[in-house]
């Protein structure tokens, strides 16, 4: 997956998601990246999220928009993203899956977890671009 979060000086947000599917799928199979709530969610008033991994977990809990409600009940962005990911494992046998969240808020503030390591994200903030290894459950 490759999911974007943009804000721009105005505190305008917008976001993207794209996937290039998952390995050895079923034929017909939808993922979480076109449903909107699942794979990405922008409320511009609050901010945006989007989630890799396993598709199907990230749309039993619809998971991008769980993230942008935490953000709205006031978590940050990090907090959110985490508390997100939680939910997944708590119901789930997390050992050999990934999911991971990326959100943004209305202030710019930004944040990533993910179930299993080796989840990056780079962050361009004026101009300039850096890789950052996400936070994750598993080390
Ligand atoms: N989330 C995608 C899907 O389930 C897989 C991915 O992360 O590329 O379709």
């Amino acid at each position: 997956t490759i999911g974007m979060l943009a804000i721009d000086n105005k505190g305008n947000i917008s976001g993207a998601c794209t996937t290039s599917g998952l390995a050895f799928k079923m034929r017909g199979r939808v993922g979480d990246s076109p449903i909107i709530g699942a794979g990405l969610f922008v409320d511009n008033d609050i901010g945006g999220a989007c989630a890799t991994g396993l598709g199907e977990l990230v749309m039993r809990t619809c998971g991008s928009f769980l993230v942008v409600e935490l953000m709205r009940q006031g978590r940050t962005p990090q907090q959110a993203c985490e508390e997100a990911a939680l939910r997944i494992i708590k119901k789930q046998d997390y050992k050999d899956i990934q999911v991971g969240f990326l959100a943004v808020n209305k202030k710019g503030e930004f944040g990533a977890y993910s179930i299993q390591s080796g989840f990056n994200y780079t962050l361009t903030k004026n101009k300039k671009t850096e890789v950052t290894d996400a936070k994750s459950y598993l080390k």
